[in-house]
């Protein structure tokens, strides 16, 4: 598919919820799948015969979110699957919040969950390569303690692990690196026979694609990205930046092709 096939953004025209900022961005990366913006970070709805959300943004993003399902004209209580892509609390910290209002299963890396029902602390990260990275790490990158609501999850996936949820065929892919218990997962959506990796952060799309600001290990996240280029997707979604539409495994494969060995989680 190329880039013409995705669907201009909506912005929503909800009442804004109190204290929140009034517009929802939600843009359709493919057929049943939307981007939600979340200020810096991405969130991801799967429509079907329910939903599936790709993550939960930071604590407070809850009206914004349900904000994006009513403009899908669905339910929150639609939404029976959510989707963490690790633990860290610009992705993990409206958990709490979604599962109260919608009643939703959490499915996360054994790992990160550790982390979001408050049974382990979180890990530092340290910035990638360059001044840039520094800057921003410094800046956007909140280091543990965390003060994230801690919330249940139901569901421990592993490297591998088949899901159904909403009736698709989801595959986890475990992608330390970022985070140690960082998950991908591949999406093959219908009817264009076409797959969809939800990268979260084993890379950022912000301007160009290019390695997440910072790392818990920046080995391992680079073994991480060579594991995923082997796959084949057309599209990328990341938690930070834009979806990467058309040949997508190509230009990871073309960045990150060759680093040798395993990722694993020392
Ligand atoms: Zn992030």
């Amino acid at each position: 598919m190329n880039a013409d096939s995705v669907s201009g953004p909506r912005r929503g025209s909800c009442p804004p919820a109190r204290g929140r900022a009034p517009n929802v961005i939600l843009k359709e990366v493919v057929p049943g799948v939307h981007a939600i913006q979340l200020g810096v970070v991405n969130a991801y709805l799967i429509e079907g015969h329910d939903l599936t959300l790709v993550d939960t943004g930071s604590p407070g993003s809850g009206a914004e979110i349900m904000r994006a399902v009513q403009m899908l004209g669905r339910s929150p209580r639609e939404i029976a699957h959510i989707l963490v892509t690790h633990c860290q609390p610009d992705h993990s910290g409206g958990l709490a919040e979604i599962k109260r209002i919608s009643g939703a299963a959490a499915y996360m890396h054994p790992l990160s969950a550790a982390v979001v029902r408050g049974e382990e602390p979180g890990r530092k990260l340290s910035p990638a390569p360059g001044f840039i990275n520094r800057v921003l790490t410094g800046a956007f990158i909140r280091q543990p303690p965390w003060k994230i609501p801690w919330a249940h999850v139901e569901h421990e996936v592993l490297d591998s692990d088949e899901l159904d949820c909403t009736g698709k065929h989801i595959t986890a892919v475990h992608a330390p690196g970022h985070c140690c218990g960082q998950l991908a997962f591949l999406y093959h959506y219908r009817p264009a026979n076409g797959a969809l990796l939800f990268a979260a952060d084993t890379a950022s799309n912000m301007r160009k694609l290019g390695l997440s600001i910072a790392y818990e290990d920046l080995a391992c996240g680079l073994r991480s990205l060579a594991k995923l280029s082997r796959l084949r997707f057309d599209v990328a979604c990341f938690g930070h930046g834009d979806p990467l539409i058309g040949q997508a495994s190509e230009r990871f494969n073309e960045k990150w092709g060759t680093a040798n060995g395993a990722p694993t989680c020392d």
